[in-house]
């Protein structure tokens, strides 16, 4: 079953500095690709080959100048909509969960927040699942009560992560999710989200330069260059100097 179906996904940003010509830079050109249900793809390549912005064309982050993406068969863009109801199967982790985290609240409110606003549910109900979630993803205790802020990387990463399983997504984009992290800590992570993919019927995407995080973690990468796709293998066979 295909869960995600790209095709022909163009983006150009311009950027006009009067009285120069604008510039243009396409981002990604002639994008297609398809990611079946339950699978772990990689997308690999140079700063500025466009992976953020691929990923941020299967979210609604980056509406593409051309071409469709469907999920499940529907399209995620209607004209110049992105088709809110989607929103919901579709979560992003950042690198930095501080832009995704709202540091106001408590760990455990962070959690509960897209509970309350597309389950509708009572407060106390969505924290108390937020405490499940959270558990889940290794924390519990009274650090859910701490804002996140005094938490370590890793441990803000988790708390981002809950946050994305709240609202029961099919696919989960990773966009350098674990970068930032020392080693261990993202060995720990990588662990958590392969316990989730098993657990759940949860498909991601994860984008990295790392080539040995592609490796361990997923079952096809694909390679980006300049805005296309270059390269598409099983993760076993990435060349490691790539
Ligand atoms: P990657 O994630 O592989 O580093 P990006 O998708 O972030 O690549 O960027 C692809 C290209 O698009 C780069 O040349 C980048 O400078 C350009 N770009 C990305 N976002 C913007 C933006 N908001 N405005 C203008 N140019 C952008
Ligand atoms: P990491 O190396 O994972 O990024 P940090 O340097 O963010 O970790 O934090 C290291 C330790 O310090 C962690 O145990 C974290 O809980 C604690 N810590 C970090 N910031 C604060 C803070 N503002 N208040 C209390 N404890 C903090």
């Amino acid at each position: 079953e295909v869960l995600l179906q790209a095709e022909g996904l163009v983006k150009e940003y311009r950027s006009s500095r009067w009285p120069a010509p604008a510039l243009r830079t396409r981002a990604i050109d002639d994008v297609s690709l398809e990611i079946r249900a339950g699978e772990t793809v990689g997308i690999a390549g140079e700063s500025g080959s466009g992976k953020s912005t691929l990923i941020g064309a299967f979210c609604g982050l980056v509406r593409p100048d051309a071409g469709t993406v469907r999920l499940a068969g529907l399209p995620l863009y209607r004209g110049r909509r992105f088709q809110r109801e989607l929103w919901r199967s579709i979560q992003l982790v950042f690198q930095d969960p501080y832009t995704s985290l709202n540091p106001a609240m408590t760990v455990a409110q962070n959690v509960a927040e897209p509970l309350l606003l597309w389950h509708r549910e009572d407060r106390r109900d969505a924290e108390s699942r937020a405490r499940e979630l959270l558990d889940q993803v290794g924390l519990s205790g009274p650090l859910v009560e701490r804002r996140p802020t005094t938490l370590s990387g890793g441990q803000r990463q988790r708390v981002s992560i809950a946050r994305a399983l709240a609202v029961d997504p099919r696919l989960l984009l990773l966009d350098e999710s674990v970068s930032a992290l020392d080693v261990s800590i993202q060995a720990q992570i990588l662990q958590l989200l392969m316990d989730l993919r098993a657990e759940r019927e949860l498909t991601q995407v994860l984008v990295s330069h790392d080539i040995s995080v592609l490796k361990l973690f997923c079952d096809r990468v694909i390679v980006m260059q300049h805005g296309r796709i270059v390269e598409e293998c099983a993760a076993a066979d990435l060349e490691p100097e790539l």
